[in-house]
């Protein structure tokens, strides 16, 4: 199922619906189409499913999700951790528990798992497909339009793809957007960016929390088990403030980071030999201006792109194929693909993207700002949220997102 484009290689075929981008969004929809009796294929411009620095916390509605699809136990056995509380914590005290095992057994916990584990498990799951066709290695760098300027289809790296319709599922600097024409609507709303790193070592596995600590003067700082035996750090830094953090030189920042996290001082001391070993995210949130043009729609990152505060992106880029996909199969059969029928899947979608944006917003200021006030407020803030049915509501919104999002099962074909 696998094809490897290579330069100079000129390959051309016909499908339903043609995905770029191996990301969850495409790899779910994929999967839920091919079920559905579509063809898929699905171009990837990287050859491996590594991603080091991205997604890897699944919150219960994407597990409850890739459940019903199948693909869930497999990914867990590849390896992952299960964490239980999300906790906010400033020195010793902690000012925020979000216990997920009050949830409804058995997705009352958070899934730390390598991303990789999970897309690997749904490329076999639409690799059992004769309808599914792999391009890896093939980045896409063109739209082909028809005469109206309808999109008929993709190509990049020597290949060519048409098809009925072309789903962008390729990130949050989305290469088809732009093709498209379609404004990203960044918003810069974050105060910070955030400066990952693993550690490997005794401490790496401890603890079964996810956890924010703010220490007196420095930026917070999140830390999480992650499989096999690491620990990730993601340090909040200014926004737009690498640089002058950079400037002056990796012991500064090795500085920086133990002051941070003076549990890890001396594995970061041991383990950061380099700013390579660093990998910097820059935080912004964006809209597209449209999710979908005449033969084209657009999903998961590439539509909509979040902070990653709440880790929200894989549960909506998994939600988001849920919803696409009877609009997908309807349009295949109508042989509607006009931007106005490929447009419900935004009028559905949208209002749930614009809670999850708001609430991020407010839990970056809520647990992220600095400064006099919000350092006074922030545990009286957080006393009054644990104790009211606020609390539930956002553990619901933040587990589940749309807890109403359900698979159309009825459409999957024998
Ligand atoms: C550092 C970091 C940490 C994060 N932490 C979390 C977290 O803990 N939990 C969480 O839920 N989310 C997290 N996110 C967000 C999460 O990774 C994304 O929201 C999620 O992966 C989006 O899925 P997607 O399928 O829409 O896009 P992506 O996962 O970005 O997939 C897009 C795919 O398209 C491919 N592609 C791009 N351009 C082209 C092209 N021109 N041609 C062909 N292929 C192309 C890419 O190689 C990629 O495979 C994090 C993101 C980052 C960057």
């Amino acid at each position: 199922m696998t094809a490897d484009v290579h330069e100079g290689a000129v390959e051309e075929e016909q499908t339903d619906v043609c995905v770029v981008g191996a990301g969850p969004a495409g790899l779910t929809l994929a999967l839920l189409l091919l079920r559905s009796g579509l063809r898929v294929t699905v171009v990837e411009k990287s050859r491996s499913h590594q991603r080091e620095f991205r997604g890897e916390i699944l919150q219960p509605g994407a597990m409850r999700i890739l459940d019903r699809l199948g693909v869930l136990e497999g990914a867990r056995e590849r390896g992952c951790h299960e964490h239980r509380r999300f906790r906010l914590m400033e020195q010793d005290r902690v000012l925020l528990d979000i216990d997920y095992r009050s949830l409804p057994a058995p997705y009352n916990h958070l899934l730390s798992i390598p991303q990789s584990h999970l897309l690997t498990q749904l490329l076999l799951s639409c690799a059992e497909f004769t309808t599914f066709r792999y391009v890896d290695g093939c980045r896409v760098t063109d739209l082909l339009r028809d005469d109206r300027g309808r999109v008929t289809g993709i190509a990049g790296d020597g290949y060519t793809c048409r098809a009925a319709v072309v789903v962008g599922a390729d990130g949050r600097f989305s290469k088809v957007r732009r093709l498209a024409g379609i404004a990203a609507g960044r918003t810069e709303a974050f105060d910070q960016d955030v400066l990952w790193f693993k550690l490997r070592g005794d401490r790496a596995a401890d603890g079964h929390d996810i956890r924010v600590f703010r220490g007196s003067g420095s930026s917070p700082v999140l830390v999480y088990g992650s499989w096999p035996d690491r620990v990730q750090i993601g340090w909040t830094l200014p926004h737009k403030g690498y640089q002058a953090v950079v400037r002056g030189g990796l012991g500064h920042v090795k500085q920086q980071l133990a002051k941070a996290v003076p549990a890890y001082a001396e594995l970061i001391d041991d383990q950061i030999t380099s700013l390579r070993d660093l990998s910097l995210l820059d935080v912004f949130s964006g809209r597209a201006e449209r999710w979908a043009t005449d033969g084209l729609v657009l999903i998961g990152d590439a539509a909509h792109t979040h902070s990653p505060i709440g880790a929200q992106g894989i549960n909506l880029a998994v939600q988001d194929a849920v919803v696409l996909h009877p609009i997908l199969v309807e349009a295949v059969r109508l042989c509607d693909t006009s931007a106005a029928f490929l447009s419900r899947f935004e009028e559905t979608r949208a209002p749930d993207i614009e809670a999850m944006m708001r609430l991020q917003g407010m839990q970056s200021k809520a647990m992220l700002s600095t400064g006099a006030f919000a350092t006074k407020v922030r545990p009286r803030l957080a006393a009054v949220v644990r104790h009211t049915p606020l609390y539930r509501r956002i553990l619901r919104t933040i587990a589940y997102g749309n807890p109403s999002i359900r698979v159309a099962e009825e459409l999957f074909v024998a």
